[in-house]
């Protein structure tokens, strides 16, 4: 390694851009090193060993440095590491695209190969273009998607976006011609594994989602939603019921319905997918972030054979073709991720082996955050499968926030009145203790009063 971790800070500081930042505000942080669920931070504050509260953005499920993956990198290094998808096909790709099927949504039978999930959802909203456009509907060119939605960051999903607290409200000039839902009544998972909701809030909502898809829907080419769970629109949990509503009105006005599951995916909210909550299937799903265990940058678009056929017949081809579309190595190393999540767990025979890490971090979570409803300064903790939120009554104070985790040995990174974690599954009930209880710290240090 070149350069110590006070140096990189110093090297990068004005120097690179991170997310969603000035090149002023620079980082705290120099990563030294990572393994299994510990990244090795370097900071002006010294040297901490910290549990990764954030899996990388959802991506990391299996942890760092993990044997299997590493195996799965080296192995398709040794083959080829990346070559064309334009007129060619590759062992990896192919076997990721039937896994894929295989664990989706039953009627979901074919897939895209995208380079982020930005560009997945992109990829999704030109086929539902396409799609109307070949079925003499070409007028059809808005969006329907919920408030506090989030999409990505390229424009057509910018658009998408809660326009008003969506990160992207800056762009608007941009033209944000797309049609807003109210946000879903929140719910709850309780702990005994049945949604609290509030019937009378649903059927509100369920009207006013009526008549707005209603009043537009000759000019709507679908709806798309995050399904169960916004992300980064602030981390809200809503009443599965709603995606049924959803499938209904796409049904009634000849819309296709896209589920956006980049977070949700791969076993995050306690289903395999999000969409597995309830018993329908959209016409197009979008998956990233976990889909290499957080090694390499994939994505992938998968739609119903009814949609595809509409293109095929017309001899339309699906208008996207990035340069590294179904990057072999990325492929192999998901390919290794699913059936790391997929095969029986070692210990629990019949059970598989993310539904075991699931109830893990269910549990861990649930008891290890409770304490911080107490304090003053918090609204609600809530937690839906890997995925534990403490909700402030004002704005975190991100950096006191952050840099009392680390001291305590873990790695958060807040956003908004939120500090919430989603570790890697492969936290064990002890990992998740130190993660919980060191947000559980810094939020009554700096919040509690
Ligand atoms: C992260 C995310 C995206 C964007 O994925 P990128 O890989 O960052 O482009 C889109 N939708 C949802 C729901 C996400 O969480």
């Amino acid at each position: 390694m070149t350069g110590h971790g006070p140096d990189i800070l110093n090297r990068d500081s004005g120097l690179l851009w991170h997310p969603y930042s000035t090149l002023a505000a620079g980082v705290s942080y120099a990563v030294t090193g990572a393994e299994g669920v510990r990244l090795s931070l370097s900071g002006a504050d010294g040297e901490h060993t910290v549990v990764d509260g954030m899996a990388s953005w959802w991506s990391a499920v299996h942890g760092y440095r993990n044997p299997r993956l590493d195996a799965a990198a080296h192995a398709q290094l040794e083959d080829f590491s990346h070559v064309m998808f334009g007129g060619l096909t590759h062992a990896p790709a192919v076997e990721l695209a039937e896994k894929l099927i295989e664990l989706a949504p039953a009627g979901l039978q074919h897939v895209f190969l995208a380079d982020s999930g930005s560009i997945s959802v992109e990829v999704a909203l030109k086929l539902a273009l396409q799609y109307q456009y070949e079925r003499g509907q070409g007028h059809r060119q808005r969006f329907a998607a919920l408030r506090g939605g989030y999409h990505g960051d390229t424009f057509a999903t910018m658009r998408v976006c809660d326009p008003v607290d969506g990160m992207h409200s800056q762009f608007a000039g941009q033209g944000t011609d797309n049609v807003f839902l109210p946000r879903p009544p929140a719910a709850a998972l309780n702990s005994a594994g049945t949604w609290d909701a509030d019937a009378d809030a649903l059927a509100a909502w369920e009207t006013q989602a009526r008549e707005l898809i209603g009043a537009h829907a000759q000019e709507l080419a679908a709806i798309v939603c995050e399904p169960i769970l916004q992300g980064a629109g602030g981390m809200y949990v809503y009443d599965p019921h709603v995606l049924v509503i959803l499938r209904e009105l796409a049904d009634e006005h000849g819309l296709l319905l896209i589920f956006d599951e980049i977070a949700t995916g791969f076993g995050r909210t306690g289903r395999f997918f999000a969409t597995h909550w309830v018993d329908i299937t959209p016409d197009v799903m979008c998956v990233g972030k976990a889909l290499t265990g957080g090694y390499l940058t994939l994505a992938a678009m998968m739609c119903t054979s009814e949609v595809a056929q509409v293109l095929d017949d017309s001899g339309s081809p699906l208008m996207h073709g990035p340069t590294f579309m179904g990057n072999p190595l990325a492929c192999a190393v998901a390919n290794a991720s699913l059936s790391l999540l997929t095969e029986d767990d070692p210990e629990h025979p019949g059970q598989q082996r993310w539904q075991q890490q699931l109830q893990r971090l269910q549990t861990g979570l649930r008891e290890g955050l409770a304490p911080a409803a107490e304090f003053s300064g918090v609204r609600q903790v809530r937690q839906l499968g890997g995925v534990g939120v403490v909700q402030l009554t004002e704005p975190v104070r991100v950096a006191e926030v952050t840099k009392i985790a680390v001291e305590n040995g873990a790695w958060v990174r807040p956003f908004r009145d939120l500090v919430y974690v989603m570790p890697p599954y492969v936290c064990s009930s002890e990992d998740l203790a130190q993660l919980t209880r060191a947000v559980v710290t810094a939020v009554g240090e700096v919040h509690g009063r």
